[in-house]
């Protein structure tokens, strides 16, 4: 059996950046406002300094430190300098009255908070706690003209959209999002909206990969439910590769008469059958139809959510060329106890002010275990857990 990092490593091994192939073509322009979850095809360099000039920190009154010690703290009010204007240089020994974000005017140095000062008959009196330099925040203490502020291959989060238009880029270039195409197994399954009948299950994990894969900031490709029967599951394989850079199914996947997934992908491609020492998952096929890289997970749901996001998610991050931190997990309280067992454990737990908890069902048919919390708990092969014990812990949002 494969260790979990062990086939992680071989999947990224795996992984062509299609997004890289492709290159220039591979590329596009997006308004910074569509960008989140995106992957930056360039560094991103600023032209400018971030703040573009010293500015106030505070409402309050500017002036120079050393001009208030030697007026014993009172100084005449010279000006006043709301945000969007341009301040005159300040008139040796006076204040300017200044508000949050205005520019520092020439000649001063520190901002005294309005709280600390009284300003009577056009004189401003100042608390002498104020020290040198308060309260000013200086030109390019966010980000200094020519410095990369982001690099290539970062997979953008609100933030980074917010770093990107503060130094005045309206567009950004990225990487074409992967096509993902996804199809689920089952003659058991029926969608969401139709009547249940005896033998029936609704189709949950179409639902779970196609959000999975947006949440990457990659495009679902859709293609619904196959029956268990040769010709179907081969005809949709053909499908998926011809559409998508990458194909994903769940379920099927074992050596059972009813699973024609491996079966079919031998015929139109070739595959290989991994046994990963993980749970919820064990079994996991990885092969290729066309060049069309080809990954089988398991058909229970909570066996997909598991080896989507462990094994999955960082293969397709290498393929939309940006490559995953090694996952770090954190430390935390176990509030529970468990058994060893031969194969490391995802647990699906929660975190809370005393330490980390686990959904008491953690069968791999039990998709509430998945959604009661905000992460993994990591049971290394072959190790108990105790109640007190510090143990590993993934969150989901993790990357
Ligand atoms: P399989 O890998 O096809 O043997 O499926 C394993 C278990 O997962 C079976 O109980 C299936 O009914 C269930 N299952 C498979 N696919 C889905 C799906 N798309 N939605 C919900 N349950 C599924
Ligand atoms: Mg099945």
């Amino acid at each position: 059996m494969l260790t979990v990092s062990n086939a992680v490593k071989k999947l990224i091994l795996q992984a062509r950046p299609v997004a890289a192939d492709r290159r220039r073509a591979g590329i596009e322009s997006i308004d910074i406002q569509q960008a989140l979850g995106r992957v930056l095809a360039t560094d991103i360099k600023s032209s400018i300094d971030v703040p573009p000039a010293n500015n106030s920190g505070m409402d309050g009154y500017a002036f120079c430190a050393a001009d208030a010690i030697a007026a014993k703290f009172q100084l005449k009010v010279s000006q006043r300098i709301p945000t969007g204007t341009v301040p005159d240089s300040l008139e040796p020994s006076t204040a300017a009255r200044i508000f949050t974000g205005a520019e520092i005017p020439a000649g001063a140095d520190t901002v005294a908070i309005q709280e600390n000062c009284k300003e009577v008959d056009g004189v401003v009196k100042i608390d002498r706690a104020v020290s040198e330099g308060a309260n000013v925040r200086a030109k390019g203490q966010d980000i200094e003209a020519g410095q990369v502020i982001i690099e290539e291959g970062t997979r953008l989060r609100a933030q980074e959209m917010g770093l990107i238009a503060s130094v005045g880029m309206p567009t950004v270039e990225v990487f074409k999002s992967l096509k993902v195409a996804i199809f689920s197994t089952g003659d058991e399954l029926i969608e969401p909206g139709m009547p249940l009948h005896a033998g029936q299950i609704y189709n949950s994990n179409r639902a779970t990969l196609v959000g999975l894969v947006q949440s990457l900031g990659m495009i679902p490709v859709d293609l619904g439910v196959v029956p268990d029967r040769q010709e179907a599951t081969q005809h949709v394989l053909k499908k998926a590769a011809a559409r998508a850079d990458v194909i994903i199914s769940a379920g099927g996947g074992s050596v059972g008469e009813e699973d024609h997934v491996k079966k079919a992908v031998d015929q139109v491609g070739s595959v290989d059958f991994w046994k990963v020492a993980i749970k919820p998952g064990k079994p996991l096929a990885f092969g290729h139809v066309g060049k069309t890289p080809f990954i089988g997970l398991p058909g229970n749901p909570a066996s997909v959510f598991t080896t989507f996001m462990i094994l999955a998610r960082p293969f397709l991050m290498a393929c939309q060329c940006s490559p995953m931190r090694e996952l770090r997990s954190i430390k935390a309280t176990a509030m529970f106890d468990k058994a060893p067992e031969k194969r490391e454990v995802y647990l699906r737990a929660r975190l809370s002010d005393e330490g980390v908890e686990i959904y008491p069902n953690q069968s791999s048919g039990v998709l509430s275990s998945a959604c009661w919390g905000d992460a993994f708990v990591v049971q290394k092969s072959g190790e108990s857990i105790a109640a007190g014990d510090q143990v590993d812990v993934l969150p989901y949002t993790l990357y």
